[in-house]
């Protein structure tokens, strides 16, 4: 059984402990690898390597820094299809779906490949008679990630190579339920020959992040995951001083007007619900038409009984299983919650027959029809492949449902008319809208932009958010007296 060890200081580093957690296969729950616990041992080195690589770091001009990560561009396009071999493997996702992880994650490197631009500061010439003002962009020092099982090789991509091209020296702590598809990145970063201890990785879980959390030489949180986990993060990070970005949980929203395009419309709708298993930051888990709804549930509920779930390397499978055994309780727990509730199972996906793979955590697609609003349902991120579907009679309404709500990741409209959608994207109380699309996914030129509960922090992932995150800017006022240097 393969045991995983920590990057740290330009090598593999065994752990200093020795508790270890199964990295299991979704799909058959047979056990990849072993995944160090961690702990604080384990990462206070991780720091200090950080914090010694940090000052030649910062002195290395940025564009001898980018060459790095244009070196690393170029190998995570070559390992692409092995990498996302090992993201369905550990994390269950369908192959197509972690190429496009992989995708999002090489655009992230290439934005961060100009930033000798994007770190340009400002400059005022004679603010006052003879004196000038500017504004220089600075790095922080040791910064660090902490990603959630989701999408394991694309979100420590949102921070790292924004990190360390302004300068900064950087720790992955990836999700001990995925940390294979970090394994294989970081065999890739051992290629660059970077200057040891620039970029790190430690495995674990609480006792890792807290350590984080702790040690006065990290400067810069990057957390992804749950909102009582980000809430958490948040909290304690600013406690000892550091600056936090914090993206939590959410419960994303689907309007449709009667005006939609049918056909393309509940295609896109049921893509978002039941992409990744509904595991998706951005997956839609309440569809809300408006009017008559007939003809769009009917196409919905069409798509959605065909489409297959099973094992995601296989030929023609659509859907993965969801990640733990929890998981599938927990979620099936919510589906039974939800008719006690009041609605209607219109399609009821619990234990599906996946042959082969009986052990799997799968749930087929899902759909709970008429959710009462105030309900559970109807306010909890189910994180599965579960639809509620509620019927309303306006827009405004349907606007009110959305703001009402505690999370504000994604909110999207599907609709013909400019109008419509104009006033949705202005009176919506959400961070990423979609104007007939289904996963409003930020490109990496902008920020990951949840609110609410989605996130806590000012600056987002991802782009300029980034770049402002990464660095600290210094204003400097500056006068020269010509009497003082001219001798000659
Ligand atoms: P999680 O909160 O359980 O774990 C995230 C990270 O926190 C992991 O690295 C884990 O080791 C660590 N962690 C877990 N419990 C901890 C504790 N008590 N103290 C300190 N650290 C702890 O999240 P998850 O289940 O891995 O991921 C799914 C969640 O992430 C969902 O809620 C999803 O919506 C959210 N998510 C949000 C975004 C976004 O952009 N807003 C993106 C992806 C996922």
């Amino acid at each position: 059984m393969q045991r995983l060890n920590n990057y740290i200081n330009g090598t593999w580093v065994k752990s200093q402990g020795s508790d270890y957690l199964n990295v299991d296969n979704p799909a058959t729950m047979e056990v990849l690898a072993e995944v160090p616990n961690g702990g604080k041992e384990d990462v206070v080195v991780a720091i200090e390597a950080a914090s010694k690589a940090f000052p030649a770091w910062r002195n290395t001009p940025a564009h001898q820094r980018i060459q790095y990560l244009f070196k690393l561009k170029m190998l995570l396009e070559e390992a692409r299809e092995d990498i996302a071999k090992t993201i369905t493997l550990e994390c269950g996702k369908t192959y197509g779906e972690s190429q496009g992880e992989m995708q999002r994650a090489i655009e992230n490197v290439e934005m961060a490949c100009g930033i000798p631009a994007l770190l340009q500061g400002q400059f005022s010439e004679d603010i006052a008679k003879g004196i000038d003002e500017f504004m220089i962009r600075q790095p922080l020092g040791v910064c660090a990630c902490i990603a959630p099982f989701n999408f394991p090789g694309m979100i420590p991509f949102w921070f790292l190579p924004y990190a360390i091209a302004c300068g900064n020296t950087f720790i992955v702590k990836p999700s001990e339920k995925v940390p294979l598809t970090m394994q294989k990145v970081f065999e890739l970063i051992d290629q660059l020959d970077l200057p040891n201890g620039v970029i790190n990785m430690v495995h674990g879980a609480k006792e890792s992040v807290d350590t984080l959390l702790e040690h006065p030489e990290v400067k810069a949180i990057s957390f992804v995951g749950s909102t009582a986990i980000a809430r958490y993060v948040y909290a304690k990070a600013a406690q000892h001083g550091k600056r936090v970005q914090a993206q939590g949980g959410a419960k994303n929203p689907i309007i449709v007007l009667p005006d939609a395009e049918l056909d393309t419309t509940a295609q896109i709708v049921a893509d978002s619900v039941y992409g990744c298993a509904g595991q998706r930051c951005l997956a839609a888990s309440m569809v809300v038409t408006v009017g008559e709804h007939r003809p769009i549930t009917e196409k919905i509920l069409e798509l959605t009984e065909s489409r297959v779930t099973g094992f995601g390397l296989a030929e023609g499978v659509a859907m993965g299983p969801v990640i733990t055994p929890e998981s599938k309780d927990r979620i099936h727990a919510l589906i039974e919650e939800g008719v006690t509730e009041g609605a209607k199972l219109v399609l009821d996906g619990r234990n599906p027959k996946v042959s082969g793979y009986e052990k799997g955590n799968f749930i087929a697609p899902t759909i709970l029809e008429d959710v009462p609003l105030g309900g559970k349902i109807a306010s909890t991120e189910i994180f599965g492949p579960v639809m509620s579907l509620i019927h309303l009679d306006s827009i405004e309404e349907a606007i009110e449902l959305v703001n009402s709500g505690n999370y504000g990741n994604m909110a999207c409209l599907f609709t013909s008319s400019g109008s419509a959608a104009r006033q949705f994207r202005h009176d919506a109380w959400a961070g990423n809208i979609g104007i007939n699309i289904g996963v409003a996914a930020p490109m990496a030129e902008f920020p990951f932009s949840g609110w609410k509960d989605s996130f806590f922090g000012d600056l987002h992932g991802q782009g300029r958010h980034a770049v402002e995150f990464f660095t600290q800017t210094k204003v400097v006022v500056e006068r020269w007296f010509k009497t003082w240097e001219r001798k000659f």
